[in-house]
């Protein structure tokens, strides 16, 4: 079971593990019930710690099972021995990381919606959305993301965060694994992980520059 989807502010699990192995030289470990986000979607895989038998493994990565559509593989760096399936394994998320990343993933969402009801209509979404250390950007292949656009965005945007919103999270109704995130009217498909207000983003620096001609915008948290 997917628990970062049922509850994406749960840090700690009890659960149990159904396997364990090696591939391409990494420690493999699946888990029955996962509080680790994989990466993707603009976001980098979660971090943490197993505790097993009073031994703690270091998490350093989560992945999509390429095998298996519903599977995730957290990458461990101490392995752990084979016999352990079946056996009780506390979860614990690094929250520090993972909460980083869900308000830099919701602003970058956010900050798209405001570019939207600024130029007062709908744009291409950014060619990439992603996460670096310490900032996300939103890279556009679009002339109409200019930097008067952006500059007047910034303003709604910053007030918007400190007015604050709700944001919703819901899978839909019909395409199984398929979610969507809803904030201040707007939808955008997406299956990360993200706050529940956009309060919580906190105080903003947003940088605009051209990279190959594709307008950029990085967005670091104070
Ligand atoms: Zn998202």
């Amino acid at each position: 079971m997917h628990k970062f989807y049922e509850d994406q502010y749960l840090t700690e699990i009890n659960t149990t593990i159904t396997g364990a192995f090696t591939e391409n030289d990494q420690n493999c470990v699946q888990v029955a019930d996962n509080i680790f986000y994989p990466r993707g979607g603009g976001q980098k895989g979660d971090k943490g710690t197993f505790v097993i038998n009073g031994s703690n493994y270091n998490v350093t990565d989560t992945l999509k099972d390429p095998y298996n559509e519903d599977g995730i593989i957290i990458i461990t760096t101490e392995k752990i021995p084979e016999d352990v399936k079946g056996q009780k394994v506390l979860c614990k998320l690094n929250w520090e990381f993972r909460n980083r990343q869900m308000k830099l993933h919701t602003a970058a969402h956010l900050h798209h919606c405001l570019l939207e009801k600024t130029a007062g209509k709908s744009l291409p979404f950014p060619k990439v959305s992603d996460i670096q250390d310490g900032f996300v950007f939103n890279r556009y292949e679009s002339d109409e993301i200019t930097l008067e656009l952006v500059e007047k965005t910034n303003e709604v945007f910053r007030e918007a965060i400190s007015s604050g919103a709700d944001v919703k999270t819901y899978p839909d109704t019909e395409k199984k694994g398929f979610r969507w995130w809803e904030c201040l009217g707007y939808k955008i498909p997406c299956g990360g992980t993200h706050v529940k207000n956009i309060s919580e983003i906190g105080i903003v620096e947003i940088e605009y520059n051209k990279k190959k001609g594709m307008p950029t915008i990085n967005i670091k948290l104070k």
